[in-house]
């Protein structure tokens, strides 16, 4: 009888929740894969790191799984992209998580292009470019202030957090020169975007940006819009069409046609920050070598 009643306390004992141990991971949730691959950057093996939107998802239709939206209840941080890119997540409640809103740590572009405000819709770029990590040097406050995020919580791996960003920022550093010295034979060539992410990775690598094929992000083009870019791209001898998958291929196809300029797709987000860059300077300076 004791033994059973031992045994039945023991059990009870098991499952309670345990308070969280120091040597716990810190929970986080960001919504884009580049952002967890910052955070992991930074908090290493002491964080258990997901996001909500994964790189190949369009970040315009959401649909946030009861399974994260669980784990988003459990965390102690959200990592967010910020201005208008994730309007959809305040509507997700229940989260006594900390929020970083990592475009406040960087200098945004496009602040005061007038866009459709009204709109209730994801990703118009309302309140400036949402595309800034697609610049390498913003990983650097991207991750002090994710750093600063995570030394609020776990104060006692401070040196920890420190040592795997300064490790993190000097490969990033050794990399940015190595995609620099790719990309200047290419300075001052313009180039065509469809949709507008690439205003922080044109400024960083000497790319001019002369036209969105979308007139307002996240909108397609009009036939007369169409026309008035094709005109422009003849203008100023546009030969560079940048797209991102998510673009209509139907609509590449036919700005490619039109105007003669050599199609890339490049990536906007990937699961690994450093990797992402170099695949891109790979996909640009093989079609830039074609031009
Ligand atoms: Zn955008």
């Amino acid at each position: 009888m004791i033994r059973i009643l031992i045994l039945a306390l023991a059990g009870l004992l098991a499952a309670v929740p345990r308070p969280a141990s120091s040597q716990e991971k810190v929970q986080v949730i960001t919504t884009s894969a580049d952002l967890q691959s910052l955070v992991v950057s930074v908090g290493g093996d002491r964080v258990e790191v997901e996001s909500l939107i994964a790189p190949e998802q369009d970040p315009h239709s959401i649909e946030v799984k009861p399974v994260q939206l669980a784990r988003l209840r459990r965390a102690s941080l959200v990592v967010k992209i910020g201005l208008d890119h994730e309007p959809w997540l305040a509507r997700i409640t229940g989260s006594q998580a900390a929020v970083l809103d990592a475009s406040k740590s960087v200098r945004l572009l496009q602040t005061e292009t007038p866009r459709l405000r009204a709109e209730r819709r994801a990703h118009v770029h309302a309140y400036g470019n949402t595309h800034y990590w697609l610049d390498p040097y913003n990983a650097r406050p991207i991750t002090a202030s994710i750093l600063e995020a995570l030394v609020k919580l776990r104060p006692a791996d401070k040196q920890l957090f420190e040592a795997n960003r300064d490790a993190f920022l000097s490969r990033l550093d050794e990399k940015i020169r190595e995609w620099e010295a790719a990309l200047r034979p290419y300075r001052g060539t313009r180039a065509v975007v469809v949709h507008d992410t690439w205003p922080y990775f044109a400024e960083r690598f000497g790319l001019q940006i002369v036209a969105a094929a979308e007139p307002h992000p996240g909108i397609p083009p009009s036939p007369a819009e169409l026309a008035m870019l094709f005109t422009r791209m003849q203008e100023t001898g546009v030969r560079l069409l940048i797209a991102d998958p998510h673009a209509s291929p139907a609509l590449v196809r036919q700005i490619a046609e039109k105007s003669g300029a050599n199609p890339v797709t490049l990536l906007p987000s990937g699961v690994d920050y450093i990797r992402l860059f170099e695949e891109n300077v790979k996909r640009l300076t093989a079609a830039l070598r074609t031009i």
